[in-house]
């Protein structure tokens, strides 16, 4: 489709909402997406915790701990790529059903920013803390400090300083978070989203994983989305809101994701090189995932099975 024709589809007036389809049961089963290849051990994991009879809140955190823990991943938790000045910094945010959410940003040197988010979700009046407020509180709060280096890393954010060429590629490993939207047996939704953000970003730079409405959204009436990609193009679009309330106004989820992709596209005219990908989960079970470019591929977990899925895309990267 034609980015014009997708500009007079975004304009039209959303169809009358079909709040029928919106309100029928969940599936019987859990549903979990989640953003790129390292999604398939998270979702593994969160099914773990479903079985175990964890609700679907810790499925969501502790599904995406895992990868937070993975050394080897270059663009979640403390394996990841660090800014311009050399530190790792960690966003994360989670969401439940009615809408609950914790969040941290800029925080360094803890391995689990997603449950940092849990607790502040939890233990605190607050949404947000960020970095160095964040990790006092976290500290006080029963969390403790992981110093890590990776001497590969090391080396390839030196040799990036030669040049200090900043350059988000698309699908290229300098950035990809990973978000995750899930349903449990009984139809209780929640997200989360966690990430070290763009690679070599400029130092306090926060992109859009912890920001409620951007790399995220729950809103158990209706769905929850989730993004990746390049952050400041989800927060200046209200991404996952965006596709959440799409859904709520009766366009299917897959439908929502593209619709949202169009608006970047349309909003930011010329772009060119930069990937962002949405997933979206219908509160009755229906999902659907889109990005700008060929590429962006997403665990889907269903009926008992996890597999790699490909996310329909606008464009191929040449
Ligand atoms: N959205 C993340 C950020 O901008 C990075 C990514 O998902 O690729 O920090």
């Amino acid at each position: 489709m034609s980015l014009a024709g997708g500009l007079a589809t975004w304009m039209e007036p959303l169809q009358a909402a079909d709040l029928a389809s919106l309100t029928t049961g969940p599936s019987g089963t859990p549903i979990i997406l989640s953003t790129w290849r390292h999604g398939l051990p998270a979702n593994d994991r969160a099914v773990e915790v479903l079985n175990a009879k964890g609700s679907v809140l810790d499925a969501v955190e502790e599904g995406v701990a895992v990868v937070e823990s993975d050394l080897t991943n270059r663009s979640v938790g403390l394996g990841g790529r660090p800014d311009r000045d050399g530190f790792t910094t960690l966003d994360a945010c989670i969401q439940d059903h009615d809408g609950r959410a914790g969040a941290v940003a800029f925080l360094r040197e803890f391995e689990h920013p997603i449950k940092v988010a849990r607790a502040i979700m939890d233990r605190t009046p607050h949404v947000m803390l960020v970095g160095n407020g964040a990790e006092q509180w976290a500290l006080a709060n029963g969390f403790t400090k992981r110093k890590v280096d990776i001497p590969e890393v090391r080396k390839a954010w030196k040799e990036w300083l030669k040049t200090s060429d900043y350059k988000p590629l698309v699908n290229i490993e300098n950035h990809d978070t990973i978000g995750m939207v899930a349903m449990d047996a009984n139809g209780k939704l929640a997200g989360s989203c966690t990430t070290s953000g763009l690679a070599y970003k400029v130092h306090g730079r926060v992109g859009d994983s912890p920001i409620i409405g951007a790399g995220l959204f729950v809103d158990g009436d209706v769905g929850a989305a989730c993004a990746t990609g390049t952050g400041e193009l989800v927060i200046r679009t209200s991404g996952s809101h965006a596709v959440v309330e799409m859904m709520r106004n009766g366009v299917e989820p897959e439908e929502a994701c593209e619709r949202a992709v169009r608006r970047i596209l349309h909003k930011h005219p010329g772009l060119k090189g930069h990937q962002v990908g949405f997933l979206a989960l219908r509160k009755d079970g229906a999902h659907g995932a889109y990005s700008v470019y060929k590429g962006f591929d997403y665990a889907l977990t269903k009926e008992g099975r996890t597999q790699l899925a490909d996310a329909p895309y606008m464009m191929e990267w040449d």
